[in-house]
């Protein structure tokens, strides 16, 4: 599993459809908050605590007779095209 100070990017974006959530987290200050090498799926679970379906924390696997939170990590990564050569 990925630890926050691997991640290319500047916002942790998590986005959860069934409970009609998204929310933008910066990396500096989740890096403060939990800690650089903080593991991202630590990070994730806490994140959506306030998830209606979200598992507790510590437990690793969502109840399989109940519903689990659905949430998506996404980062919000620089353009890719800034880090082309430029050609001017
Ligand atoms: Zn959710």
């Amino acid at each position: 599993m990925e630890r926050l100070c691997d991640l290319q990017g500047r916002r942790l974006i998590i986005a959860c459809e069934p409970c009609h959530r998204r929310g933008l987290y910066d990396l500096d200050y989740l890096g403060h908050r939990f800690g650089p090498h903080a593991c991202v799926y630590e990070v994730y679970i806490r994140l959506t605590q306030t998830c209606r379906y979200q598992h507790p924390v510590g437990v690793r696997r969502p109840n399989q007779y109940g519903r689990a939170c659905r949430a998506q990590i996404e980062l919000d990564q620089p353009s890719s095209a800034k880090l082309l050569p430029s050609r001017s």
